[in-house]
């Protein structure tokens, strides 16, 4: 699990959801401290059995060829340097990676692919991705593609998630495919088409499993951790 920095800076942080999720789908969680340190990052590489990206702060939009707009939220760029240089050495190695929130945005954008750096606004008949209730409960179905892991992994159609971004993927990154749409045609999952196993998700299943309502998000961590024990 690659992790945030807190608002100063100081602190290297993870919400407590991530590890835990991973832990009771039977792996070991590890946190990944960031770095500049190019031979730290490709040994991190080498070591891990998969990678989780997390969710967190707006990528700097110069990272896919925009000026950034003032709607863009908080940034963090050595995060976003660490992050997207970890993620592309993962993928290279073919090992298994998972992301969420933010983690999709990464992942597209270390894929080439752009981003809506505020939905709200350039979006407007989109519906409310910055829900008002709780992260823990759900507030708007995705369709999921038929055919599509994340349509095995679900064993469904349709799925009720959470969403609490106002980014969202804008060009999809080379090499991916969408496999989840929110009812507005907002792009909410992509998986890569000829990697073994890299998903992301624009929700945050590790708030939604607990719940009896919403546990068959349980299963994409069951799914990343079974792909990772394979992939050893
Ligand atoms: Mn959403």
């Amino acid at each position: 699990m690659s992790t945030s920095f807190n608002d100063d800076e100081s602190f290297l942080m993870i919400k407590r959801h991530y590890p835990a999720s991973i832990a009771h789908a039977g792996a070991a969680p590890i946190m990944l401290p960031a770095t500049d340190n190019s031979d730290l990052i490709a040994r991190y590489a080498a070591m891990i059995d998969g990678l989780l990206l997390p969710g967190g702060d707006d990528l700097e939009p110069t990272r896919y060829g925009e000026a950034q707009r003032w709607q863009c939220g908080n940034v963090c760029p050595d995060r976003d340097a660490f992050e997207l240089a970890l993620c592309r050495e993962v993928l290279r190695l073919g090992k298994p990676i998972l992301g969420i929130c933010r983690g999709i945005q990464l992942l597209n954008v270390a894929l080439s692919g752009t981003l809506y750096q505020d939905l709200p606004s350039q979006q407007p008949d989109s519906l409310a991705h910055q829900q008002k209730q709780k992260p823990c409960y759900a507030s708007h179905s995705v369709r999921l593609a038929k055919g599509s892991r994340m349509a095995a992994i679900y064993a469904a159609e349709n799925v009720l998630v959470n969403s609490h971004h106002h980014q969202a993927i804008k060009d999809v990154g080379e090499g991916l495919r969408v496999t989840a749409t929110a009812p507005d045609g907002v792009i909410e999952a992509v998986e890569h088409a000829s990697h073994p196993f890299c998903v992301a998700v624009q929700w945050h299943p590790e708030l939604l499993w607990e719940h009896a309502a919403t546990k068959v998000h349980a299963k994409l961590f069951e799914a990343f951790v079974e792909s990772c024990k394979s992939a050893k």
